[in-house]
């Protein structure tokens, strides 16, 4: 039995003929850059996921930008981030010429450890960016306390959470700004680039809206230097088909990682936990760690079992960070999940026997 990483075949072929039938709506109304089907399913996104607006942008990039401009970030300024991520959390503080300073994350979410914040912060600190990382909520209630006690801007980085809560509040509404990808191997993916901004703080949604579109409120009039980061309408519908699935992948996804859970039993494996005690997972991926990673990989492929790792290099390890100055081992818990993660399948359209044959290939490991 053959278990692909991931086949985004599966998911377009079931939507096809809605998808054509959106493009053309939209290719017949000549609507190409925001617009109405832009408008809908900003709407609906933040309708469905409970936001009080959403913007669409293009690329889950561009909000991590948009945010970094909002905050006000800039030369000399300092913004805490977690080293086990991809690379984009990161882009828009050094986009603004401001320095990301690394914090290690926790072992058993993968993300950042708030133990380790206070003692990264000195004058120049100006915000913290939070990761959701493998559709897992971190730990925001005690983020925000030590932001609050500092005067800290905090985004949350959802590109791999679209549809996951915290003590009950959707993901990127504890912060001060929430950013997310569509990318295509996102939980809500598009065909294509895509992205969007969310936030509590209306006088900051306002103001993304202007700079998502040059800087303006009245075409040709600019109030502030901005972007171009309109989605296309092409994706605007393509997302609003797409959407109304995500609750029910979602809930498949959980489905998977509970049977994982439950059947995989190889010595020296941590899995996954199912959430930390104020959020559930959304499981975006499903990362064991084992201590002979690549010979589990080898193995897997053997049995027909396709593996990622994901991350294999550490942010703060990065040959664009080498100016940071940053040691082997300056950050001992990401740099040991870099070196022994794998992630097994995850995906909402595969069976349980293919879920079935991932946990006995695994569990078939002789070690
Ligand atoms: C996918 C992703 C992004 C955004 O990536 P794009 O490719 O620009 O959409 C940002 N942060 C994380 C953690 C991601 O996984």
């Amino acid at each position: 039995m053959k278990v692909p990483f991931l086949d985004l075949s599966l998911q377009h072929r079931a939507l096809r003929e809605q998808a054509l039938a959106a493009l053309t709506a939209t290719y017949d109304a000549t609507r190409f850059c925001l617009g109405k089907d832009v408008e809908d399913f900003e709407n609906a996104f933040a309708t469905t996921l409970g936001y009080p607006a959403a913007l669409a942008l293009n690329s889950g990039t561009s909000p991590l930008h948009l945010a970094a401009a909002l905050a006000g970030w800039g030369p000399g300024d300092e913004v805490i981030a977690p080293p086990f991520t991809f690379i984009s959390t990161v882009w828009g503080i050094s986009y603004v010429g401001a320095t990301p300073v690394f914090v290690d994350v926790e072992q058993d979410t993968f993300n950042l450890d708030p133990a380790k914040i206070e003692a990264a912060i000195t004058p120049r600190t100006k915000g913290i960016i939070a990761v959701h990382l493998f559709g897992q909520p971190a730990r925001m209630q005690e983020i925000m306390t030590i932001a609050r006690k500092h005067g800290l801007f905090v985004v949350e980085d959802c590109a791999q959470a679209a549809g996951a809560t915290y003590q009950g509040t959707p993901v990127g509404l504890l912060g001060d700004a929430g950013t997310f990808s569509f990318y295509p191997t996102k939980n809500l993916g598009g065909c294509g680039e895509g992205g969007a901004f969310v936030s509590r703080r209306d006088d900051l949604f306002a103001k993304a809206k202007l700079l998502r579109v040059h800087g303006s409120g009245r075409r040709y009039f600019h109030d502030h230097v901005g972007f171009n980061f309109r989605m296309d309408g092409f994706q605007g519908a393509l997302l609003g088909v797409k959407l109304p699935h995500l609750a029910g992948w979602t809930a498949r996804r959980r489905e998977i990682a509970t049977r994982y859970r439950a059947g995989i039993k190889l010595a020296n494996t941590l899995l996954p936990v199912s959430g930390c005690s104020e959020g559930e997972s959304v499981w975006h991926q499903f990362t064991l760690r084992h201590p002979k990673r690549e010979a589990l990989r080898a193995h897997l492929a053997t049995s027909d079992v396709g593996t990622d790792l994901i991350y294999p290099v550490p942010l703060h390890r990065q040959a664009c960070y080498a100016q940071l100055g940053y040691a082997e081992g300056a950050l001992p818990v990401a740099e040991q999940a870099c070196a022994t993660v794998l992630s097994l399948p995850i995906f909402p359209e595969l069976t349980n026997e293919q879920v079935d044959h991932v946990i006995a290939s695994v569990n078939a490991f002789p070690g």
